[in-house]
């Protein structure tokens, strides 16, 4: 069964109408990301969960209780934010005990659970400290103590690591993760990025326009994407304009080139259609085991280190592909000719 369900969440503040039929099933100890633009709706239905906002309709049911209509300090729920979280004016022992005092947890009991959430987030000898002794990251991991230490039934993080500078943002987001499984505490984070989604989630929630638009794992969010907007806004694509010739056998037409998609595509012949290819897709050169085969020039070569990423122009149009650096081949040199191959199961028709 279902920890923590929410039921066709409905919210209109006004006019506005900015969640619309959000539907979610979590298990205990999931960790479940909701990344969409700014502005989709993610803070909104993680307010409602909290209980800081009212939905307009629908229910939030956590262990078979219904919450919806329970304030927020009644939910036992967890919340860290963006940053500047912190009382100013507290230290970090006092920051990371104040839910506990809230909740009239004994002295003794609150102290032992203060050094032990100290201990958790890797700094155990800070608790004398103010906020403003403390790093960004530093910060945002008492925040996180601060969230835990009630121990709350679930966990929710709005864009914790956004004011983050990007080192930082990657380890930090590693360590939540780490900390999330070790507690086995149901979570869900929000974030506008990818990259972070894909890396620490179970399930990714892909969110746009207040609607949920797709629900996966990473892997299935970036390999099988059920529509065009979580295809673009996952991951990096590269975009290919051509003409539909066989719609039966999903026949497609890129300039001198066909693709055969080997399923039918639901539109008429003639139709114009968008195919999207991933980086790592591409395959530099020739390959017999690959159907398609384009003629190309190297524009760029940004060298990554473990993986080069190539831009060629190809196809009337620029693609970015991935190939792992072997220290024995150095990167084709830019403006010489080449051909890129990929094989017609690897496109996503959009
Ligand atoms: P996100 O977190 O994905 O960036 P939000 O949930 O913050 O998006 O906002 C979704 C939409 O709801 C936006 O158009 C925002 O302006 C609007 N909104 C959010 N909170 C309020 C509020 N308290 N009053 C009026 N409009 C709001
Ligand atoms: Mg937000």
């Amino acid at each position: 069964m279902s920890y923590l369900t929410l039921n066709h969440l409905e919210k209109s503040f006004g006019a506005n109408h900015v969640v619309k039929d959000f539907n979610l099933d979590i298990d205990k100890g999931e960790f479940v990301s909701f990344l969409g633009p700014s502005g989709c709706g993610k803070t909104t239905v993680l307010r409602m969960v909290a209980g800081f906002e009212m939905p307009s309709s629908g229910s939030i049911v956590i262990e078979g209780q219904d919450v919806t209509g329970l304030r927020a300090n009644a939910r036992n729920i967890g919340m860290m934010f963006q940053a500047y979280a912190l009382f100013p004016n507290l230290t970090v022992a006092e920051n990371v005990a104040f839910g506990l005092r809230v909740k009239g947890v004994a002295r003794a009991e609150r102290d032992a659970r203060v050094a032990e959430m100290l201990a958790l987030i890797g700094l155990p000898d800070l608790g004398a400290r103010y906020p403003f002794q403390l790093s960004g990251g530093q910060q945002q991991r008492v925040a996180l103590a601060r969230a835990l230490a009630p121990r709350p039934r679930v966990l929710l993080l709005d864009e914790p690591l956004s004011a983050l500078d990007a080192k930082v943002r990657v380890s930090l987001r590693n360590e939540i993760r780490a900390i999330q499984q070790d507690l086995g505490i149901t979570t869900i984070f929000v974030t506008h990025d990818q990259e972070e989604a894909l890396s620490i989630s179970d399930r990714i929630v892909v969110m746009n326009g207040g609607v949920a638009d797709q629900v996966g794992t990473p892997f299935e969010v970036y390999n099988k994407p059920s529509s065009a907007f979580v295809a673009n806004f996952v991951g990096t694509l590269n975009l290919f304009r051509g003409v539909l010739e066989v719609p039966a056998s999903g026949v497609v037409r890129l300039g001198e080139v066909l693709v055969k998609l080997g399923r039918a595509v639901d539109r008429p012949r003639g139709a114009a259609v968008t195919l999207a290819l991933r980086p790592e897709a591409v395959h530099l050169g020739r390959d017999p085991a690959r159907e398609v085969t384009l003629p190309a020039r190297i524009d760029q070569v940004h060298f990554l280190g473990s993986v080069i990423r190539i831009r060629v122009g190809a196809a009337g149009t620029q693609v970015n592909l991935d190939t792992f650096n072997r220290p024995d081949t150095p990167p084709p040199p830019v403006g010489s000719q080449t051909e890129i191959s990929a094989a017609a199961a690897d496109f996503i028709l959009l």
